[in-house]
């Protein structure tokens, strides 16, 4: 594998740039390598600065469910782009947009636009907060959010624990009342409604934990929270920034078959470019200003650009049913490829899948929650990941993250994963 303008690039982007990348994971530093650099991609592809080709599983950490720069999305772009990039002012394809996810989310009355997952989330607690003039909030151990001050918190050991910053520059006061519950524990999230219920503004869960590897919500698990929420007048928030539109067209209300009060989408309503929403009932949303008194905002909300892809994106999803049919069967052709070598090699590994989403973990099930997670032997995931990129195929590069499948993988680039998969998996363990 050739690495010379990768390492060449990355020399100079250390200088200018913090670890020489512009989000953390990015660095491949949690593996132990220097990160390669993308020239170009295209389907399932990815191709780097020295020319190596690799089948794609980031597939840009999840939003591009169509694969790269599909013809169908980004074509009409040029002449988006000619009309302007931006205004600051209304357009109609802004309305278009907020329509088609109302109309695809059974929960929700409204949306409003913003450019991140980060802004999403941060936004909705803002609403919530304001709605029932509470300001507890609930979280889930390994359950991301977001980077905003009061989601960047992780619990310790314990099942009910009060946040703690995960980072320095969060102030304990910003996370005091951050509340933190074990994923999928129901006597957790009952106690600590039991006993603080009545001050929680909101919950906000991932229904598939996909920032701990993939470990999906237990039906009862979100139920108890949907109905507990709604005992004790709290919002329930799904954040739905991997699952929107992935598991289901109608997200997690059409798999799990539970609506939340709120919801929040990221990147993968924009198709790779950047934007974010919050949604929620018309009496929630009505919080928001300028009807009501909640503030959020954002120049480049509902750019043009994102907007035109966006709403491209979310049309063919929703016109073509059967592109979640098929990428569930992909999903599940690579699911059990994963097994059967685990168990020709001897690997007490688990395999975990919700919809396309797809994650290998390196110990045994089941894999439940954080504590379950972090059993893992990462070591072994790095050197996995090494050989695989060696054979041309690029995982995320840490363990805790999951598989991303496009519609543009075939059964060809599957196989060969499998296969791959086997040889990297026997290195590592010198089998
Ligand atoms: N929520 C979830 C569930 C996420 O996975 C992420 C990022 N992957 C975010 C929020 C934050 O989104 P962004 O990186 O766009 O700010």
């Amino acid at each position: 594998m050739k690495n010379e303008k990768s390492s060449k690039i990355y020399e100079e982007a250390i200088e200018y740039i913090p670890g020489g990348v512009n989000s953390p994971v990015r660095a491949f530093k949690s593996v132990g390598l220097d990160p390669i650099f993308i020239d170009r991609a295209h389907g399932s592809r990815i191709y780097d600065v020295d020319g190596n080709e690799y089948i794609d599983y980031i597939c840009s950490w999840g939003p591009l469910m169509l694969g790269h720069s599909p013809k169908e999305i980004v074509e009409g772009i040029e002449e988006v782009v000619s009309r302007g990039t931006s205004y600051g002012v209304p357009t109609a394809i802004e309305v278009e947009m907020a329509k088609i996810i109302v109309e695809a989310y059974p929960a929700i009355d409204q949306v409003r636009m913003v450019n991140s997952g980060t802004e999403a989330t941060m936004s909705a607690l803002r609403v919530a907060r304001g709605f029932t003039k509470r300001n507890k909030i609930l979280k889930f151990e390994g359950c991301y959010h977001g980077h905003s001050d009061a989601l960047l918190v992780k619990s310790g050991s314990g099942t009910i624990t009060y946040g703690v910053p995960t980072s320095p520059g969060v102030p304990s006061d910003v996370v005091k009342d951050t509340l933190v519950c074990r994923y999928n524990d129901l006597d957790a999230v009952r106690e600590i409604f039991k006993t603080q219920g009545h001050e929680i503004a909101a919950v906000i869960v991932e229904t598939v934990a996909g920032n701990m590897g993939v470990v999906p919500g237990k039906q009862e698990f979100l139920q108890l929270l949907r109905d507990i929420t709604k005992e004790y007048g709290s919002v329930l928030i799904f954040d739905e920034v991997i699952t929107g539109f992935r598991l289901n067209y109608s997200s997690s209300v059409g798999y799990f078959g539970i609506k939340p009060d709120m919801v929040c989408f990221g990147k993968i309503i924009g198709a790779g470019l950047p934007v974010g929403a919050y949604g929620g009932t018309k009496e929630i949303m009505s919080m928001v200003s300028p009807v009501g008194p909640v503030y959020q905002a954002g120049t480049l909300s509902g750019n043009p650009l994102a907007m035109y892809m966006g709403k491209k994106n979310l049309e063919i999803l929703r016109d073509n049913p059967q592109i979640y049919k098929e990428l569930e069967e992909k999903a599940i052709r690579l699911e059990e490829g994963l097994k059967s070598n685990i168990e020709k090699l001897g690997l007490n590994y688990t395999v975990n899948r919700a919809g396309s989403l797809v994650c290998l973990f390196f110990t045994h099930g089941p894999i439940e929650n954080y504590d379950d997670v972090t059993r893992c032997d990462v070591s072994k995931f790095n050197k996995y990941f090494e050989e695989l990129l060696k054979r041309g195929i690029l995982l995320a590069p840490t363990q805790f993250e999951a598989m991303f499948l496009s519609n543009a993988h075939t059964n060809e680039d599957i196989d060969y994963t499998i296969n791959a998969s086997y040889e990297a998996l026997k290195i590592a363990h010198n089998l």
